[in-house]
């Protein structure tokens, strides 16, 4: 039996990938080491570091004016990272509000300046995204910061919001890599890695060479922007392996054509999932508007919530893996990041369309 694995993260990696880790485990290109037990310092992981760094400025076009560092601290070490490194700037920032990871960013910044709500999709139950029209921009704000895809709530912009002059800065953690973007739109960029990059304990920021230097002075020196950029991410250890494997994410997203190429098809995976969502008959439901679905987490409802519990298991027996809502939300959701075959979305739909038929 096939398994597929709808783990919203850390999430499933591509199986050739696991496997060239496994081959080299022991034994890293000859060097006699495991990636594990190299020195951070030496000639080896720097040619690991350096290429991983290199494949992704070559798959997102990332500009020259740019770095590309790989911290610590995961997505959450980010919500306390930019406020700290950048809202020194003005003493304020925008925060747009579009699902549970938005609404934690922006308490954690309020700690450190003046952190306002630009709007909010929260009367909505966070199942669209509010007008561009109706948000309050603060044109003295140090940045403006918004979720492209809200991985609870199953939300993603489809375009890139015009915020003007005031730098843009994403929580790309659930949708980066996923789709082309234009780097050039964003300040800063950041992610936590355990979904569509490798396994967690890596976290990836982009950051515009004008913002390196307005950290407030209480900044950690381990969230430092600037420290990272002059030491290469090499400031202090970072995650090696996890860095290791990021670089092999990366190569084998080069063999799949790329982030256009894979965006294809994530676009297919996730109009396979929701035409059948929609054209079921009403056993099964998407709560997002149309406009503002993920392609990334489709959340779904069963009419009869008393059948989750069979739902779950009952798709856990045919290999279909962790497709449990998060807790906030309930329900349930298939995180369908970039290593998800079609195969995968074809099975789940023939088990669901085999359940409504069953239970209906
Ligand atoms: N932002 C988004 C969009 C996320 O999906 C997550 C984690 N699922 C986080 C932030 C938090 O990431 P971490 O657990 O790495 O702190």
């Amino acid at each position: 039996m096939s398994i597929f694995n709808f783990s919203a993260g850390p999430a499933m990696l591509p199986r050739v990938v696991l496997e060239q880790a496994q081959a080299e485990l022991l034994d890293w290109h000859g060097s006699g080491m495991s990636v594990m037990e190299m020195s951070h310092r030496g000639g080896e992981f720097q040619q690991i570091i350096d290429e991983a760094i290199a494949d992704l400025r070559e798959l997102m076009a990332i500009p020259d004016n740019y770095q590309v560092l790989f911290m610590q601290g995961g997505g959450q070490g980010q919500f306390s990272a930019v406020p700290l490194n950048l809202i020194g700037r003005t003493g304020r920032a925008d925060y747009v509000n579009t699902g549970h990871w938005s609404t934690l960013a922006v308490k954690e910044a309020a700690r450190y300046g003046e952190a306002r709500e630009v709007c909010s999709s929260a009367g909505d139950a966070f199942h669209g995204i509010p007008d561009r029209s109706g948000w309050e921009l603060d044109p003295r704000a140090a940045y403006v910061h918004y979720t492209p895809n809200e991985t609870v709530n199953g939300v993603e912009f489809q375009d890139i919001p015009d915020v003007g002059a005031v730098p843009l800065v994403a929580d790309m953690s659930s949708n980066i890599l996923s789709r082309e973007v234009d780097v050039s739109r964003f300040g800063l960029i950041y992610a936590s890695a355990q979904k569509n990059i490798g396994p967690s304990g890596v976290t990836v920021v982009i950051v515009r060479d004008d913002l390196l230097d307005h950290a407030l002075p209480i900044t950690p020196i381990t969230l430092q922007y600037r420290k990272y950029a002059d030491a290469g991410s090499l400031f202090n250890t970072p995650s090696t392996y996890g860095i290791y494997l990021a670089g092999l994410v990366f190569k084998w997203l080069k063999q799949q054509g790329g982030v256009a190429g894979i965006e294809q098809l994530n676009k297919a995976k996730a109009d396979l999932l929701y035409r059948y969502l929609d054209d079921c008959g009403g056993f099964y439901f998407a709560p997002v508007e149309a406009s503002a679905r993920s392609r990334m987490n489709v959340v779904f409802r069963l009419r009869d919530e008393s059948l989750n519990a069979d739902f779950l298991a009952q798709s856990k027996a045919a290999g279909l893996l962790q497709l449990k809502g998060h807790k906030v939300v309930g329900g349930m959701r298939a995180s369908i990041y970039n290593p998800m075959p079609l195969a995968g979305v074809e099975a789940l739909v023939a088990f669901m369309r085999d359940f409504a038929q069953r239970r209906g």
